[in-house]
């Protein structure tokens, strides 16, 4: 792996993705023979950390699991991927965070159980300190307790560190959280969710600049298979196309590209370049079947021709 001596912490999830496939969703009380069941390693922090290190920086995971055999498997899959799990606390009280995914008649439902995610704390942020100053960039996002994504912006902002935030799963953000935020990167929907402004006409450069009014460094919108949006103060705004790819998995493409640009950005790239080099990523993520097993690696990010 083509490894660029950048650095990425990451303070967020980890879940246990279990996928059921069966010919029809059960009705409530029913009980039915499914086809086939899949354990994935999930949840967006660790995705995100797993993309990070294919994408060529290193990058380390703080977090939490349960003291239960998917426990062990996420981190056996974060180390198999290089990711440093030194940060991931096992708790002796929760279970390990579950996704529980029903695949029927094209469709799913999803039922995700945070357990050990939901105990994370800003203790857990403050005693891996040194996994957040040796980074260039600190990358969060919203499936751990605020209080925790609060303490890590801190942190991350008072170490001098870039930090991003994923707002994802969108939830109201406290008031002060973006001022230590230097981009935030919201799809189509978290960003009408943030700011309350419907994104038609001219609506996503307003709701783009509504962040920036509330103290977001720089904003970065996902716009699916349309690519992306950039502001930065005192700039014109920027949009970069998506690139054309047959998609099989969409599944992943926010981690992919967040991940994407985090590297670019902990190399010094600039916000433009970074985003360029992360809708690649995303776009490569989305040929694929699989959230972290769909992750491209540099070498394919940079190959990438179109
Ligand atoms: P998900 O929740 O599915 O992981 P998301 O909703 O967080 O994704 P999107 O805005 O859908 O984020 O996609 C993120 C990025 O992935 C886009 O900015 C783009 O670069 C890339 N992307 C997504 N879908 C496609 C597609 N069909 N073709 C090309 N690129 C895509």
């Amino acid at each position: 792996m083509n490894r660029t001596g950048a650095t990425v912490a990451v303070v967020g999830s980890l879940n246990m993705d279990i996928v059921v496939q069966a010919g029809r969703a059960p009705r409530l009380g029913e009980t039915i023979l499914g086809e086939a069941v899949h354990f994935i390693p999930g949840g967006k922090g660790a995705n995100q950390a797993v993309a990070a290190t294919r994408l060529g920086a290193r990058s380390a995971m703080v977090g939490a699991v349960g003291r239960d055999s998917f426990g062990q498997m996420l981190r056996k899959s974060l180390i198999d991927q290089g990711v440093d799990d030194s940060g991931v606390r096992t708790s002796e009280s929760e279970t390990t965070g579950v996704a529980s995914i029903l695949l029927a008649e094209g469709d799913n439902s999803i039922i995700v159980v945070p357990g050990a995610n939901g105990g994370l704390t800003p203790a857990d942020v403050e005693g891996n300190r040194g996994l957040i100053e040796e980074a260039d960039v600190l990358l969060l996002q919203l499936e751990i307790p605020m209080e925790a994504v609060e303490a890590a912006a801190c942190l991350g902002r008072q170490a001098g560190k870039k930090v991003i935030l994923n707002p994802a799963p969108a939830r109201e953000l406290p008031a002060g959280l973006l001022s230590d935020i230097d981009v935030i990167t919201p799809n189509q929907s978290e960003l009408e969710l943030l700011t309350g402004i419907s994104l038609d006409g001219e609506g996503l450069k307003a709701a783009m600049e509504r962040l920036l009014e509330r103290g977001a460094g720089r904003v970065v919108t996902t716009l699916g298979e349309d690519g992306t949006a950039i502001l930065e103060p005192g700039a014109d705004w920027i949009r970069l196309s998506g690139h054309r790819v047959k998609a099989v998995d969409t599944t992943g493409a926010g981690d992919a590209f967040n991940a994407g640009l985090a590297c670019a950005l902990a190399e010094g790239r600039t916000l433009p370049e970074a985003a360029a080099f992360a809708n690649k990523a995303a776009a490569l993520a989305v040929t694929r079947l699989g959230a972290q097993a769909g992750m491209p690696t540099r070498e394919e990010v940079e190959g990438f021709q179109q």
